[in-house]
């Protein structure tokens, strides 16, 4: 392993270990880079090593959330389920760090705080917690867009007696509700998961509610053999078709090209329930205005809470699992049995938005003046989306600039995929890149292939530095703002505009402009010999 006494320096460092960390390695060494990963945790799978709550489950479907740069990978894993399990995509991770030999590479337990751009080597100097030290011509930062777990600092949260777990950071010893109270505070994608399987566990469970989501339901089930091997007869072409729809998934449902408001009474219902019969996230592309029309979307809104009307039985209850804003808004939630969850008896449902949390006590919460008891906590508050695990970075980029100075206005970057001020430092998944708008392999592999060819030029004319220019940057800026702004995406408080986060900047982060317009754009700035680059 390179670390401080090795005089070469490396071509690439990498942070982090999850997909996008194991692909760039892999593509790296590919392309004969001296290429290392450094990874804070104990082991790789990033997300999936993190995120190993009750019920945790990718909801993209397997078929589709999986690597597609290998056709032998791709024809010999085999997925069990519909939405692959926690532990399945963990071993996952697993199975490709070892086919592909990328152990040697890794150095797990390492966790980076610092890394400033060298003027004088052209590269980046990198130092771990502990002080060790490393150098590299490129950076290239996927840790992740969702991986600084947000926990809210509630008044007495330390006079809790009990256990408080985060969803987004979970034991690796198997934590055992039975015969135990349990609160859970949260009710975005992570929480709507844990919820039915926790209260299958626990003696009793009280949900403390701010929002309510929007679920769909998963449909989850076996991996259907037909399907698996209908898909693997041709799955290049299911990759091409899926990296040409808008969120780089779902092109086996057909797309709708009508508007929810043309139609009669009679067809909106019926391909509404057509959809939510298919579940999953296709549910909003029954229509093609339900994210463009507020009217188009109050319909499909209204139809979703008809169902939750339909599936909770106690009417009071179920009004408080409608939602108000707008559907897809906030991401929206694909799970099983969420709602009837809330028909049991010992499952109950506490707004804290009308009584907010006022402190915590010895054995449980206080809310609009009345204690709700509990043995043990579960934090399902969400990450520092996109920007979070950067900003706690001490990354300096030419002259010292520093990125909490930087983005101290919410995230700039070019291409979603550069920053300028920070030669050779890519970021894989980040903001202003289609990242979290789709399925984040695609994302990933999209990313690593373009960062490796860029190296590759570099290499070939002998250019020692890349940075992107305070223009194109500026023009990128304004691209993706603008991208967001015909769209509902920018009516309600969420994490893709920082809102979750007190303080945080309200800019809307990720680009709404599709997978394929995305990726067309990255292209074609390469295509022209990195238009918005300055290359030296
Ligand atoms: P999230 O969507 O941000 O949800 C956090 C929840 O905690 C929300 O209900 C939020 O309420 C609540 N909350 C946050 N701070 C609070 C506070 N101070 N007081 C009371 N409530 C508070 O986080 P997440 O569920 O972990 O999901 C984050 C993202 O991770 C998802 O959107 C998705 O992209 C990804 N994810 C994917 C999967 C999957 O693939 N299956 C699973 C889990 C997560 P408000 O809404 O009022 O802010």
């Amino acid at each position: 392993m390179t670390a401080s006494t090795d005089p070469q320096p490396l071509d690439v460092l990498i942070v982090g270990a999850g997909f996008g960390g194991l692909y760039m390695l892999y593509k790296a060494r590919q392309q004969g880079l001296k290429a290392i990963v450094l990874e804070a945790a104990g082991g790789v799978g990033g997300t999936w090593y993190h995120n190993r709550y009750p019920g945790a489950r990718v909801d993209v479907q397997s078929m589709e959330y999986s690597f597609g740069f290998d056709e032998a990978l791709q024809q010999e894993w085999r997925w069990s389920e519909r939405y692959a399990p926690q532990p399945e995509l963990l071993r996952y991770a697993n199975h490709v760090a070892d086919r592909y030999g990328l152990r040697d590479g890794i150095t797990l337990n390492t966790r980076v705080t610092k890394a400033h751009f060298d003027e004088a080597a052209a590269g980046w100097q990198v130092q771990a917690e502990d002080g060790r030290q490393w150098q590299a011509r490129f950076l290239v930062l996927a840790s992740g867009p969702l991986s600084t777990p947000n926990k809210p600092s509630f008044p007495g949260l330390e006079q809790f007696a009990g256990p408080v777990y985060h969803t987004g950071h979970w034991p690796h010893e198997p934590v055992d509700f039975s015969g135990q109270r349990v609160g859970i505070i949260g009710t975005g994608s992570s929480g709507i998961q844990s919820i039915p399987v926790i209260a299958a566990q626990a003696r009793e469970l009280t949900v403390f509610q701010r929002t309510a989501n929007y679920v769909v339901p998963a449909h989850n089930r076996p991996l259907d053999p037909a399907y698996e091997a209908r898909i693997k007869a041709d799955y290049a072409g299911f990759r091409a078709r899926n990296r040409a729809m808008r969120n780089g998934f779902g092109s086996e449902l057909p797309q709708h090209t009508v508007s929810a408001l043309v139609v009669s009474e009679q067809e909106l219902e019926e391909r509404l329930e057509a959809r939510w019969q298919i579940g999953g996230f296709g549910f909003l592309g029954a229509f093609s205005d339900l994210m463009m029309n507020p009217k188009a979307n109050a319909l499909a809104a209204e139809f979703v809470r008809r169902k939750i009307r339909a599936a909770v039985k106690d009417p009071a209850v179920a009004e408080l699992l409608c939602p108000e804003q707008t559907i897809g808004c906030k991401r929206l939630c694909v799970a099983n049995d969420y709602y009837e969850t809330f028909n049991q008896p010992h499952v109950k449902l506490v707004d804290i938005r009308s009584a907010p949390i006022e402190r915590f006590t010895a054995g449980g919460l206080i809310s609009g003046g009345q204690e709700h008891g509990f043995d043990a906590l579960v934090l399902a508050t969400g990450f520092d989306a996109m920007t979070g695990t950067l900003m706690r970075l001490d990354l300096r980029g030419r002259g010292g600039l520093r990125i909490q100075d930087k983005w101290a206005g919410g995230p700039s970057n070019y291409l979603g995929l550069t920053i300028a001020g920070f030669p050779n430092l890519f970021n894989i998944a980040g903001p202003g890149s289609t990242s979290v708008f789709t399925n984040v392999i695609v994302a990933i592999e999209h990313h690593v292939d373009w960062i490796t060819a860029c190296i590759a030029y570099l290499d070939a004319r002998g250019c020692r530095t890349i940075t992107a220019t305070e223009q194109a940057e500026a023009q990128w800026v304004d691209y993706v703002n603008k991208t967001a702004d015909g769209t509902l995406l920018l009516t309600c408080n969420s994490w893709y505009l920082g809102a979750n986060i007190p303080g945080k900047p309200r800019q809307f982060m990720p680009l709404a402009a599709g997978f394929p317009v995305y990726a067309q754009k990255c292209a074609e700035a390469a295509a022209q010999d990195y238009k918005g680059f300055e290359l030296a």
